[in-house]
This record gives C-alpha cells, structure tokens and sequence, in this order.
C-alpha cells in the first residue's frame, strides 16, 4: 500500500515540478525550523512518523529505520534496532520508543545481537578505519598490518577485512596512495579552495526542491531558499580516475564530483548549492572521502553511507531505478525508462542520468545505449570505460 501511494505522489508531481514546489516549500520550510529549532525532522517528512510505519520497519527489518527509533518486545524486556535479526516479536507485545534512553527508562534493557546502546556496527567499523587512516597519515614510515591492527583493537584478519571493506582498498595500498600524495589532497588545498568559492560569491538563486526521498534510503534535508542555511563540508582528493569531491550535509553526501580539474569541481560544487554554507573539511572527514574513494576504486563494494540527494521527484524516480541496477550489468536508456513505466522517456532520463549529483553511488554509468555503445557520461565516457571494466571483473 505504501508503494501504491508513493507512486501516485510521484506521479502527480512528475516532471512538472512547478506545480508542487508550493506544497513543497511549505513542507520545506517546516523542516527548516525543525532543524533549527533541533528537532526531530516534522512529522510531515517522516517515514517512521506512525506506529503503522515504524512496525512495517520492523518487520522488514528496515536497515534505514536504525537510529530514528527503537523498539522493545514487553514478554522478553529488551529493545532492539529495527533492523536487529532477531525473532520477529507480537505486535501486542511490541512499544516504540525515540531513543535508546528512552527504553531503558522504560524498563528495557539492550538486545544483545542488535546492540542498540553502542552505535551502529558500521560506525564502529568507520571509525575504527578513520582511526587507522590517522595512523598511516601520521607515520614516516609505513605501519605494518599488525601494529595496526593492535592498534585498533583488533585480530590482523580481522582489521583487514574491515578496512578493506570500507575503503575498498587494502591498508598497504591506502598507506601507498597516501604517501604518493594521492589521496585527500583536499586537507591541503581546502583552506584556498574555500577561499575561491567565497571569492566567487553566491549569486545565482537556484530553485531548491525537496522531495522526501525515504524510498531511496536517502534522508530529506532541509533545504531552505537558496539552501541558505544549510552547511556543507567538502574535501578535494584524487582517485585512479582524477580529482574527485566529496561534499556532505549532516544528513548524508549531497555530492560526488570526479573530473581532472579540482578548481573545476569546487566551482561545480558551488553552482549547485548556491546559497549553503560551504566549509573545507576538517580531518573527521577524510575517513568519508577515503570510503568514497574505496567505492571508485571498488565499486562492487558498494558504499554504506547514507546520500542526501535533491531532485525533482522524476529525477529522484530515475536515480533509484539506477541504484536498483546491479553491479556488473548495464541497461539501455530506453530500458530503464521501461523500468520506471515511461517508455516515451529515454530523453529525459539521460538528462535525469545527467543531473545525477553523486557519482558512482548513484550509478548512472550503467545506463548505456539501446546498441550497447558507451554514449555519453557526465564525468567523462573513458571514466565510464573504466568504472564498467571494474565492475565485471570485480564480481558481485
Ligand atoms: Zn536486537
């Protein structure tokens, strides 16, 4: 039934984006407040806004719903994540709680397997590879696996794994990159980088629309007119295939930009986002551009951090059916506008495919022509040639 009436909002709003973006604004700037006011996102935008929806999360164990609340089983008195693997519950003995505080108030105390009173399994994982990043960044000489590994607090195997999974590369291969001065330029150059996108003003008033995009796994972002108010950290690094830019709202990565040019993106980065605040990273976020440079580099891997994308509810429609596309395989511009029930589209979905702001986590690469010719890719065709080339070889 949620499905049903997705499409219909989808459809109502379709291309002629004009026509909402009044009820939007409203919504919008709701949301706005919200978060200024340090509140939870409005009611109005929120998936997990209903007992309904956040017991539909449960059951299907709504890896999206972690963390935007919890749930406790009265007959065994613990709470779990949304996601947790364990024997689904009775809804009757069932209660939604907003925080994990808020449960063990109640009572409750932390399910075991889930454990929903320490961060998520993958932020632990993140943090322990940013922690590991610093160490390779910081050393003269390159740290060997073990050292690391101890460091971290964890097994050898184990902190390879990890780190692999996350970055996409191996520790040696990162230590390597690193010391050829590949990776994260960005903490060098931010400062002047910020400095020539300030230099350049904002100026341009860009109509800002915001969809609530839950069904993409993406978080809806408060964008005010103009996306004044919304701040934006960046980092400029370099990638197998160039310079690549990595930017972020609070809410997940708004942009992925690679091309050859690093002065090219920030500007880029500028033109969309016209009116936020832009800021140059600060070392907290190298761990996100060394993960998104994981995903260039392995891009089967895939990339578990949340995106906060902005797009006309048709764009939103194409990138999803994008995201649906696995690793490996391509479709036709004239298939996927099948997919997402436009046959006539094919037109406007390479131009949805252009407009795509993240690179490679919103795969528009494996959309190629009805002949299978490469055709056109907005960061560059020989980039697409490469990406497509890891993928098959890689696996899935
Ligand atoms: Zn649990």
């Amino acid at each position: 039934m949620n499905r049903a009436i997705e499409r219909t909002s989808v459809n109502t709003s379709d291309v002629t984006s004009d026509l909402t973006s009044d009820v939007t604004s409203d919504l919008t700037s709701d949301v706005a407040s919200d978060v200024a006011s340090g509140t939870a996102i409005g009611a109005g935008i929120d998936p997990f806004g209903s007992d309904e929806a956040r017991w539909a999360a449960v059951q299907r164990r709504d890896g999206g719903a972690d963390g935007r609340f919890y749930y406790s089983v009265r007959t065994t008195g613990v709470y779990c994540r949304p996601s947790c693997g364990a024997r689904a519950a009775l809804r009757a003995n069932v209660a939604f709680h907003a925080s994990g505080a808020d449960a063990e108030r109640a009572g409750f105390r932390p399910c075991l397997r889930c454990k929903p009173d320490q961060p998520p399994l993958a932020e632990r994982h993140a943090r322990v590879v940013a922690q590991a990043c610093r160490l390779i960044d910081a050393s003269e000489a390159e740290p060997d696996l073990d050292s690391l590994a101890t460091a971290c607090g964890m097994s050898r195997f184990h902190f390879h794994r990890i780190f692999k999974q996350h970055t996409g590369i191996t520790p040696k291969a990162y230590a390597a990159a690193r010391r050829a001065g590949k990776v994260d330029a960005g903490l060098a150059t931010a400062g002047s980088v910020t400095e020539a996108i300030y230099a350049a003003g904002y100026n341009s008033s860009g109509r800002f629309y915001a969809n609530a995009p839950a069904r993409l796994g993406m978080t809806p972002t408060a964008w005010r007119a103009g996306g004044s108010g919304a701040v934006i950290r960046f980092a400029i690094g370099a990638c197998s295939l160039g310079a690549i830019l990595v930017a972020s709202t609070e809410k997940g990565i708004c942009a992925i930009l690679i091309g050859d040019d690093p002065d090219a993106l920030a500007r880029d980065l500028q033109d969309r986002f016209p009116a936020a605040e832009l800021r140059g990273a600060d070392a907290a976020y190298e761990e996100t551009v060394a993960r998104v440079v994981g995903l260039v580099e392995a891009p089967n891997v895939g990339l578990d951090l949340p995106l906060d994308v902005r797009g006309t509810a048709f764009q939103q429609r194409v990138w999803q059916a994008l995201r649906e596309i696995p690793a490996g395989q391509t479709v036709s511009y004239a298939e996927l506008a099948a997919r997402i029930g436009m046959p006539a589209g094919a037109r406007a979905i390479a131009g949805a495919c252009a407009a795509n702001p993240v690179a490679v986590a919103i795969p528009c690469h494996r959309v190629v022509r009805t002949d299978g010719a490469l055709s056109g890719y907005r960061w560059g065709v020989e980039r697409k040639r490469i990406l497509l080339d890891r993928e098959s070889e890689g696996g899935a």
